[in-house]
């Protein structure tokens, strides 16, 4: 807990809406996941995340309902129903039926977001397939790398990302076809490539779904990176249960939301929030093809009247970086729940949405192993800023000690666990069971991160296992550092690691970026060091602070402190694949 960031109340009277989760512990008493199903559809048995996300939708009530109203990069407008997304993905499961590509196979994305990419990603789990996306800014290696672990069978990709897929195309023997989604960027597809157009377009638009069972694979997710080397996480059809029930729950999906998740669907987030939660709730999804930029963004908000607002830490501090009054410049009046993944949300974080926005924002914690929401802050619960909130009804994620006992004493750092048999759960890394089974011990899936749990149960994340620094026998979390060094004006973002000390064995210290405005003087290193010596006290504050232009991040955003840790102390870098490189 970071002291100074009083409790943001909710008057549940005063919301826009009532929130689906009105009592969090009345919820949780009585929650089975049998009632979420019975809300899905699971005709003859079929568990299919196409079926429940789209078909279900398309076949009832909901089939002229808005599900992806596309923002080009070029300012261009599209709109699907979820009729039109039945249509569409039909037709991309009777094309791909026709190459040959079957139950099981790995089918890669590597796509700029467009409908296209939702199309297929839909027409991939109808066959049985497994879908397998890649972020778009990967260079050839990283692509060779999963695609090769995966032994994929298929690339579907865009003529503009094309070169990168032929630079390692001989070196990938599994590989039968690649795709290209030319007729958007009006190119001719090279002899031996497939013409999504051309397969697409004349297909039919009925296809029966393969009938897929709740175990049967439905998508692969290569983890970021943030610690080593990207596991591909294998998921199941049976995780939509949790997609639907987190995206009602922790994300209080309205069937007349509009709903912006501004994660890509090479990561995760951008799947089972950016697809299988707003479509399984039968909502509409903003999906913007163009890049972040803080005015771009607020005019995304005002432009589609967006009410969900789905983000992450990274671009939260960039928008507080831009400063407050370029929001000042748009209605952004219609959101009414803002929630944040990916990386811890600083608390300063929080108390600036509350003054930008007039609400909190909710923190929420999951991995790609997990699938799905973890522990939240709901939309009827106090928000508590800095922590991460507390277990979604249904799944059991504590804090244990080294024995593996839970640890009840409020505010104890220990291990985060989640109890195995969660829907959404993970069912291998590809290739890798030894460190799938390596995850579970004791009646527990161990994250890897460590967390602290208060006497109401809310979770605080404390840092990843490598992460957590020992000086001088205290263990000092780096995200209170870093969240104590942001408060300062002057700073913009921070990463802080331990580094190996002779005496204390680990001594803190803080690599920070500036805001615009600032320049490195003597006097600001004095006042940074004083502010970090007044929040947190002398053992814990940085005994070094060191201002560089840009923090090594993930191409999903997230601070790769191993990194700054590696540079400091001239170690080998280790994994790079996911290093945002601009
Ligand atoms: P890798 O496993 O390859 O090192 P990664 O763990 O960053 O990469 P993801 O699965 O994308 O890959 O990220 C999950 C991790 O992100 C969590 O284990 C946690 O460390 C961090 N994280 C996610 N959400 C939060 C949050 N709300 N607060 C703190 N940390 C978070
Ligand atoms: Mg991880």
């Amino acid at each position: 807990m970071i002291e100074g960031y009083p409790e943001i109340g909710k008057d549940i009277g005063a919301l826009k809406r009532p929130p689906n989760l009105a009592d969090w512990a009345s919820l949780r008493a009585s929650w089975s996941w049998d009632d979420q199903w019975a809300e899905l559809g699971r005709p003859n048995g079929l568990v299919n995340k196409a079926y429940e996300c789209v078909d279900r939708h398309a076949d009832g009530a909901r089939a002229s309902h808005r599900a992806i109203v596309w923002n080009g990069a070029d300012g261009a407008v599209e709109t699907y129903t979820y009729a039109d997304l039945k249509a569409r993905s039909n037709q991309v499961a009777n094309a791909l039926k026709g190459l040959g590509i079957a139950k099981g196979d790995r089918v890669f994305l590597l796509s700029d977001r467009i409908p296209e990419l939702y199309f297929s990603v839909f027409g991939i789990l109808k066959i049985g397939a497994i879908a397998a996306p890649l972020f778009s800014a990967f260079g050839p290696e990283p692509i060779k790398d999963r695609v090769a672990r995966a032994e994929g069978s298929v690339i579907i990709t865009t003529p503009k990302l094309l070169p990168k897929v032929n630079a390692i195309r001989d070196q990938l023997p599994s590989v039968r076809h690649v795709i290209v989604i030319a007729h958007r960027e009006g190119k001719p597809v090279a002899p031996g490539d497939i013409d999504y157009a051309s397969i697409v377009y004349g297909a039919s638009e009925a296809f029966t779904i393969e009938p897929t069972g709740p175990e049967d694979w439905s998508i692969m997710h290569f983890t970021s990176g943030t610690t080593g080397l990207p596991k591909g996480a294998a998921h199941v059809h049976n995780a939509i249960v949790s997609h639907y029930a987190t995206g009602k729950y922790a994300l209080d999906l309205q069937p007349d939301d509009i709903y912006w998740c501004t994660a890509d669907p090479g990561w995760v987030t951008g799947t089972s929030y950016g697809i299988f939660a707003p479509f399984s709730n039968g909502v509409t999804s903003i999906i913007d093809e163009g890049g972040f930029g803080a005015r771009r963004w607020y005019d995304i908000i005002q432009k589609f009247k967006v009410t969900v607002w789905y983000t992450a830490p990274t671009a939260l501090r960039l928008l507080m970086k831009a400063g407050e009054e370029i929001p000042a410049q748009f209605d952004l009046s219609t959101l009414r729940f803002i929630a944040s993944v990916g990386e811890p949300l600083n608390p300063e974080a929080v108390v600036w949405g509350n003054r930008v926005f007039s609400q909190a924002i909710h923190d929420n914690w999951w991995q790609t192993e997990t699938g799905a929401i973890m522990c939240a802050n709901f939309a009827s619960m106090p928000v508590r800023p800095g922590s991460m909130g507390r277990p979604f009804p249904g799944v059991e994620v504590t804090v244990v000690d080294e024995d593996a006992r839970e640890i009840t004493e409020p505010m104890v750092e220990g291990h985060l666990v989640v109890k195995p048999g969660w829907p959404s759960m993970f069912r291998t890394y590809w290739n890798d069971e030894e460190r799938y089974n390596s995850r579970f011990k004791n009646g527990w899936y161990y994250s890897g991160d460590k967390a602290k749990k208060d006497a109401d149960g809310y979770i605080w994340f404390v840092g990843r296992d490598d992460d957590v620094i020992n000086t001088a026998g205290h263990l000092v979390s780096p995200f209170e550092v870093e969240s104590v060094m942001i408060e300062h004006p002057a700073v913009a973002e921070a990463g802080v690691i331990g580094k190996p000390d002779e005496v204390a064995m680990e001594v803190v210290k803080a690599f920070v970026t500036l805001n615009e405005g600032y320049a490195v003087t003597d006097e600001l290193m004095r006042d940074l060091n004083r502010h970090a010596r007044a929040r947190l006290g002398p053992a814990v504050a940085p005994r070094e602070i060191e201002v560089i232009d840009l923090l090594p991040k993930t191409r999903s955003g997230k601070i790769m402190r191993r990194l700054l840790k590696a540079r400091e102390l001239g170690l080998p870098e280790g994994d790079t694949s996911t290093l945002e490189e601009d």
